[in-house]
């Protein structure tokens, strides 16, 4: 209902159509004015549009699976497509107990199946967190896309922790303790994410252990995003709920590891003293998206209870991303870019400062006129390192490696290929090796 006295008073006296005394100068939330949509959604409509345009786009943009829901996992879905009651807003009984297995088969971590929160994606559950939990937003830069712009609409602080490209852009204990330092006592939730988006690095248990003892030393919560976890590399995610139980939400999904970003299934495990902040977040949800699509949540009960299909499927998918980040990174850096190496995720995060000079020379001097040239000049396609909270002038980009059929590659190793080497890639992965040879061209001769 509106109840903005100007509005009334000028409803009486004249007699406009409704949009013109609708104002977005009065009437759009401070904290919405001036937000565009998402940058990883916004390229994928702009390549979507550019190809419909007949543009050859090569598409490392948003951050998506390339490999299909596995067999089994759809199948369910398919056997489940009538089930249409609203579900229990915290999620179907079956799934919460479903996650709470496969966090005990991949963590060795035990949860209540009670304090598993299901959502329709973990974005959502993030905004709900920060909606609920009253604190400054802790991250690193570079970070994922969305958790500044929710905490920026929530009216929440966000604090950048500053971070070291030699040591692959994540959160370092010394950085989080001279943040904590200077205010001891605020209440702070910082998001890990681990393998990394944008970067594909991963923590080892070393670095998680020394963050961990700094996060209960000023009772920082830590909400870990593992939505990536299923990819890493070598099979060997850990978590930090492992060294910090008491202050760690893990937060999980079907988006990445089971290709089923569409699908929009999140959820968030709790330690049991956090229940408060579960069911704070429940009653949110119970007010706004009601429940998980009922369908969706019984083929994920399928999905987490995973089974040798799905290990098959996983390590498959790991062996293709492997050699994919690894060539691609390879060849940016023989292109003289700064590259690190990924562990896992789609993901790469170069830096073409050391060609600056060169690129400053054709009009490139931050990184957006770096993507759009690119885009004009190559058809790739990739975002702005300043969409992930670097600073503008910086020449960084992040590059998703999944243009490819992930379906045809992963028939091709069920077949008889055996090796995923540079011969796969060009007969399996053609447009991924393609965009990261022009990229390659473009930055040696501008
Ligand atoms: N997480 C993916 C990305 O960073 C896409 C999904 C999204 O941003 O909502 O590209």
């Amino acid at each position: 209902m509106l109840t903005d006295t100007r509005l009334t008073e000028r409803n009486v006296e004249d007699s406009d159509p409704l949009q013109d005394r609708l104002s977005p100068h009065i009437h759009l939330n401070l904290n919405v004015r001036g937000l565009g949509p998402s940058a990883t959604l916004a390229i994928n409509e702009q390549c979507a549009e550019l190809q419909r345009q007949g543009r050859d786009v090569f598409r490392l943009g948003l951050g998506q699976s390339p490999f299909p829901v596995p067999d089994f996992v759809t199948e369910s879905l398919r056997e489940h497509a009538a089930e249409k009651d609203y579900l229990a807003v915290k999620g179907l009984a079956e799934l919460r107990a479903a996650i709470s297995g496969y966090l005990r088969r991949t963590e060795g971590l035990d949860y209540d199946p009670d304090n598993i929160l299901v959502g329709p994606g973990t974005k959502e559950l993030m905004f709900i967190v920060q909606l609920v939990y009253y604190g400054d937003l802790v991250i690193p830069t570079p970070s994922w896309v969305s958790y500044a712009p929710q905490a920026h609409i929530l009216g929440r602080q966000i604090r950048w922790l500053p971070t070291d490209p030699a040591t692959g852009m994540g959160v370092t204990a010394d950085a989080l303790e001279a943040h904590c330092r200077a205010d001891p006592d605020r209440p702070r939730l910082l998001i890990l994410n681990y393998p990394g988006n944008p970067t594909g690095i991963a923590y080892s248990a070393e670095q998680l252990q020394a963050i961990a003892e700094v996060a209960r030393r000023y009772r920082v919560l830590v909400l870990s995003d593992e939505i990536y976890s299923g990819t890493r590399f070598d099979g060997e995610h850990v978590s930090i709920a492992r060294y910090y139980p008491e202050g760690t939400i893990i937060s999980n999904g079907l988006s990445k590891w089971c290709g089923a970003g569409g699908w929009r299934l999140g959820a968030f495990a709790f330690p049991s003293h956090l229940r408060w902040l579960l069911d704070g977040m429940a009653a949110v949800a119970s007010e706004t998206f009601t429940s998980t699509s009922a369908p969706i949540q019984y083929a994920a009960t399928t999905a987490f209870n995973g089974g040798p299909e799905l290990d098959r499927y996983l390590a498959d998918s790991r062996r293709i991303l492997a050699a994919l980040a690894g060539f691609f990174q390879r060849t940016l850096v023989a292109a003289g870019a700064d590259c690190r190496p990924a562990q896992g995720g789609f993901y790469l995060f170069p830096s073409f400062e050391p060609l600056r000079a060169r690129l400053e020379a054709h009009g490139v001097t931050d990184s957006r006129t770096l993507c759009t040239r690119l885009l004009e000049d190559t058809g790739v396609a990739v975002l702005p390192g300043s969409n992930f909270g670097r600073p503008s002038r910086e020449l960084s980009v992040r590059l998703a490696y999944v243009d490819f059929d992930g379906s045809t590659a992963l028939d091709a190793l069920k077949t008889g290929e055996q090796e995923v080497d540079d011969a796969f890639l060009r007969t399996y992965c053609p447009r991924v090796v393609t965009a990261a040879e022009r990229m390659a061209d473009w930055l040696s001769h501008g």
